[in-house]
C-alpha cells in the first residue's frame, strides 16, 4: 500500500503561528512543527525628544522611576537582533512529542513508521509600525547608571537580554536569568514556576516572589528564576499539535499556567477537560520515529542504528 502524501500543513493560533512539515520525514526524521511568534518592537524613549529621562516600572506611574536614554538607530538595530537570535536559539529544538495515535505515519523501505514531532521555534521581530504581530513589546533603554527595572511580557528594558542574579539556592549559589527568554515563555503561554502551588495560588498575584519559587527545582526553572527548560515547558507546541491532528488531549503543566490562562491563548473552544491527559508527552531528548511494532509496546527509541 502507498503511504500517503507527504505535506505540509499550518494552522495560525492567536498568540502564534504553526507549521507541521511531513515532508522531512523517514525512518530517523520526526515531523517538525515549528511555531513562528512575529513581535514587533516598539520605542520607549524620553519625553519630549530629549536625551534622557525617566520611565515608570512595569509602565505602571504608582511604580519607582527609571532613569532611561533615548534609543539611537545603532543601539536599536543591535538589542532587537540579539533579542531575535538569542531567544530564538533559547527555545528552538528542544522539544520532541511523542506519537501514540495514527496519524503522521508512512513508510520508508517497506517499514511503516509512526513519527514523533521535533518542536522547532522562530521569531520574527520588527518594528510595531511595519507589518502584523503577535504581540508588541515595548521596549526602554536603561541609562547607564540604572541597575534595574521592572519588565514584564509586552514591556521589555535594553538589559533583558544580559544574565542577572535573580535568586539563591538552598547551596548559596545564585541562580542567573537572561529576562527575555523567560518572558518568551510568557508568550507561548506559561505562568510562573509555582503558580498553583499553596505558595502562589492563582487566584492571587501570580506575580509574586514567591510565584518565581522556594524549591532549588522551581527557582531554577526558566519560568521562575534560573535557565532550567523542563518538558512541562513544551506546552504550546503540544496544544498546537493535538489542534492540527485533532488527536488527543493534553495534561495541563502541573507547573504553570493557570485555566484562564491557558483559555486566553488558545482562543478556540477548548475547555479545562481537554487538558487533563498525558497524549503528546514532551521530552527533552531525541526520540526517533517508531514502528507499529515498536509503538505497542511504548517502547522509547533514543537510538536507531543506521541499516
Ligand atoms: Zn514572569
Amino acid at each position: 500500500m502507498a503511504s500517503p502524501a507527504k505535506k505540509k500543513t499550518t494552522k495560525n493560533f492567536p498568540t502564534f503561528d504553526a507549521e507541521l512539515n511531513e515532508t522531512i520525514c523517514d525512518a530517523y526524521n520526526n515531523a517538525d512543527l515549528t511555531l513562528t511568534l512575529k513581535l514587533g518592537f516598539r520605542q520607549i524613549n524620553p519625553a519630549g525628544g530629549a536625551a534622557s529621562g525617566t520611565y515608570h516600572d512595569y509602565g505602571d506611574a504608582t511604580e519607582t522611576a527609571r532613569n532611561i536614554v533615548k534609543w539611537t538607530p545603532g543601539s536599536w538595530s543591535r538589542w532587537k537582533t540579539n533579542f531575535v537570535s538569542s531567544a530564538q536559539r533559547y527555545w528552538h529544538g528542544k522539544f520532541w512529542l511523542i506519537n501514540n495515535f495514527p496519524v503522521l505515519e508512512f513508510e520508508d523501505k517497506g517499514v511503516k513508521y509512526r513519527h514523533n514531532v521535533y518542536c522547532r521555534f522562530k521569531i520574527i521581530g520588527a518594528d510595531a509600525a511595519t507589518g502584523t504581530h503577535h504581540h508588541v513589546i515595548d521596549v526602554v533603554r536603561l541609562a547607564g547608571s540604572e541597575t534595574f527595572f521592572g519588565s514584564h511580557s509586552t514591556l521589555y528594558d535594553s538589559r533583558d537580554t544580559v544574565s542577572t542574579h535573580k535568586k539563591t539556592d538552598s547551596a548559596g549559589n545564585k541562580i542567573m536569568q537572561r529576562a527575555h527568554v523567560h518572558e518568551i515563555g510568557h508568550l507561548l503561554g506559561l505562568g510562573h514556576s509555582a503558580e498553583g502551588t499553596s505558595a502562589c495560588p492563582t487566584s492571587g498575584d501570580t506575580n509574586a516572589s514567591a510565584c518565581y519559587g522556594s524549591s532549588d527545582s522551581e527557582m531554577n526553572s526558566v519560568m521562575g528564576g534560573g535557565m532550567t527548560l523542563r518538558a512541562s515547558h513544551a506546552y504550546a507546541w503540544r496544544m498546537a499539535i493535538a489542534a492540527m491532528t485533532g488527536k488527543g488531549t493534553i495534561r495541563k503543566p502541573s507547573d504553570n499556567r493557570s485555566w484562564a490562562a491557558l483559555a486566553n491563548m488558545l482562543g478556540t473552544s477548548y475547555s479545562e477537560a481537554d487538558f487533563t491527559s498525558n497524549d503528546w508527552e514532551a521530552m527533552t531528548k531525541r526520540h526517533y520515529p517508531r514502528t507499529e511494532a515498536e509503538v505497542t509496546a511504548n517502547a522509547a527509541i533514543t537510538r536507531r542504528p543506521s541499516r
